[in-house]
């Protein structure tokens, strides 16, 4: 076997991805064993904490505590394998890396997150980061959407969503919010538009109708069935597919401003593996997160086939599943447990409020707390700024559990209050 590492070949457990399923899901297998072996492989040289890209957009967070080292948020005496799986080959219980070394397992989490398709959009590399065309979904993006902000001097502001899946599916609209707010603190006249190829603002209706009343709030114009295709930076124009009478056509929007979250993928390695179902995810079992042919793999978080909202909530409610099934199957002992696809979007409806929609399989509202979960407040801006950061870094990647809240309530049809 061709091999250039200088680690061992083989463990009973590798993970593949050292985000927050992989690592996760890593801390919570050693804290049940601490003599497993187990390994990440991870061509990244950092871990983030992708959720506060939001704030930092908006002004209301340091990017520099988004980022930690990968090998500092590895837990204690797992073995962290840098380097890019190419190829799985469950026939022989290997995943291949770049360059053709292999490694061995008894168990196999996949946990590589979702593919970012910024090519997907003709134009858009080109202009990112310069022209005010922006975007929170990276790292060295998210302070430049803060500067086009504060460097606004009114016109028209446009927010785009590619079609869905994609990670945080309320991230597209929270920036606009955060914006829309910082425009109407500071006087400045904004024509601002959502730009969706979606029938709707969100996927759960019940949360749906709530932030059609925010953006009347704001006076900005949701604008459905209009798919981003094309950015001519130098310009400002944005060009928009839409769809009239089942009839294709592009339409061309000048802009002053320009936030764009990139259409979304299963990773291709993935795709192209026997790992994968018809539409390139992970065939794994929604409820035990155990992938539905090879009954010694496992899936996490955003790669796989399970229908829950792509979140690193999501990941926080399936990291006990995953360790807990696979542990079972490993040693024939112990109990197993079921993901009910409960995951949350905190959807920053201004720099101070927030609307925290949670949600479980099938759009069940499911809110942790009592209230009604459209009203948008002010505790749970503390939630999403301080805490939630608080319980990643502290709780979900070093494996401890944090108790579940979330339950099924029920609430008037009628909108309550809604002052963003
Ligand atoms: P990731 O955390 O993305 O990790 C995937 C890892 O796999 C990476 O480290 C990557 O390097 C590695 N990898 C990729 N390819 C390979 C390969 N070939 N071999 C080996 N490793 C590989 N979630 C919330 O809960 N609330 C929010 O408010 C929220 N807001 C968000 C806002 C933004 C702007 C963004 C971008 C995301 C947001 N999310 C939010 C989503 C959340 O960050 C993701 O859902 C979560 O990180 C998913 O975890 P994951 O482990 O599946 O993927």
């Amino acid at each position: 076997m061709a091999t250039n590492l200088s680690v061992r070949t083989s463990y009973s457990v590798v993970i593949v991805g050292g985000g927050a399923g992989g690592v996760s899901v890593a801390a919570r297998l050693k804290r049940m064993s601490n003599i497993l072996d187990v390994a990440v492989v991870d061509p990244s040289e950092f871990h983030y904490y992708q959720p506060a890209w939001t704030l930092v957009g908006g002004g209301q967070f340091d990017i520099a505590k988004t980022r930690r080292s990968m090998r500092d948020c590895m837990p204690a005496g797992v073995e962290f394998v840098p380097g890019r799986v190419t190829a799985f080959e469950p026939e022989h219980n290997a995943v291949v890396l770049e360059g053709g070394a292999r490694i061995g397992y008894k168990f196999l989490v996949v946990a590589a997150g979702i593919q970012l398709d910024w090519d997907g959009i003709e134009g858009l590399i080109d202009t990112l980061g310069k022209n005010d065309v922006t975007s929170n979904y990276r790292f060295d993006l998210a302070p430049y959407t803060w500067q086009c902000i504060q460097q606004f001097k009114g016109g028209t502001a446009l927010f785009t969503q590619p079609p869905m899946p994609i990670k945080c599916a309320g991230a597209p609209q929270k920036i606009l919010y955060l914006a829309a707010d910082y425009f109407r603190k500071n006087r400045i006249a904004a024509d601002i538009r959502f730009m969706t190829p979606g029938p709707s603002m969100f996927g759960v209706p019940f949360y749906a109708k709530a932030l059609e009343s925010v953006m009347r709030a704001y006076q900005a114009k949701p604008c459905f069935g209009q798919k981003l295709v094309r950015v001519d930076g130098p310009s400002k124009t944005a060009y928009f597919e839409v769809t009239t009478d089942g009839i294709k056509s592009v339409q061309d929007t000048k802009f002053d401003m320009l936030h764009v979250v990139p259409p979304q993928s299963a990773p291709r390695f993935i795709r192209e593996s026997p790992l994968a179902d018809a539409a390139g995810w992970v065939e794994v079992d929604k409820a035990t997160l155990r992938h539905t042919r090879f009954a010694n793999i496992f899936g996490i978080g955003d790669c796989t086939s399970t229908p829950n909202s792509k979140t690193a909530a999501a990941v926080k409610n399936q990291m006990p599943v995953v360790a807990k099934n696979l542990m079972a199957a490993l040693t024939g002992r112990g109990e197993t447990m079921t993901y009910d696809g409960c995951a949350s979007c905190p959807l920053t409806t201004s720099a101070g409020k927030v609307m925290l929609a949670e949600f479980c399989y099938d759009g069940v509202v499911t809110p942790s707390f009592p209230m009604d979960p459209r009203s948008p407040r002010k505790i749970y801006w503390w939630l999403k700024q301080s805490f939630l950061p608080y319980l990643y870094w502290n709780i979900v990647i070093k494996g401890k559990r944090w108790p579940l809240t979330h339950k099924r309530r029920d609430f008037p049809e009628a909108l309550p209050t809604i002052n963003p």
